[in-house]
């Protein structure tokens, strides 16, 4: 009984050394400059999400592969799973998620539609 309870204890300490392992391995090649997290919100369902941004090119890159270059931006929703779900923007001021409208001509692609608050637009006021 004794020497199977060693045995146990020899095996979890060796499967959380390795998971140590793993852990530190990643954090060292995760030394290139980070963007982070990168903000996403499903159209489908409204639900906000956030993508590391490793996590994300590895996902535009199988996008493009299954889908071609226009899908390469369109990510699956974790919450109810469609291929609805694009890069956003959080507002700075007050915490809304939304999808930034890049085709906007006369406006900044920024401005958040709850508060009206852009980010572009700040920065452009302060040269
Ligand atoms: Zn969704
Ligand atoms: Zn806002």
């Amino acid at each position: 009984m004794t020497k199977k309870k060693s045995i146990i204890i020899i095996a979890v300490c060796m499967a959380s050394a390795i998971g140590i392992t793993l852990f530190v391995k990643r954090g060292d090649s995760e030394n290139v400059l980070e963007r982070g997290n990168i903000q996403m919100l499903c159209s489908a369902c409204g639900h906000s999400f956030t993508l590391p941004s490793q996590e994300y090119d590895e996902t535009v890159k199988k996008n493009i592969q299954n889908r071609g270059p226009s899908g390469g931006n369109v990510f699956e929703c974790p919450s109810c799973s469609k291929a609805a779900a694009r890069e956003a923007l959080k507002c700075p001021k007050c915490g809304n998620v939304f999808i930034p409208d890049w085709g906007r001509e006369k406006d900044y692609p920024d401005r958040c539609p709850k508060c009206r608050f852009s980010e572009i637009e700040q920065e452009q006021r302060k040269k």
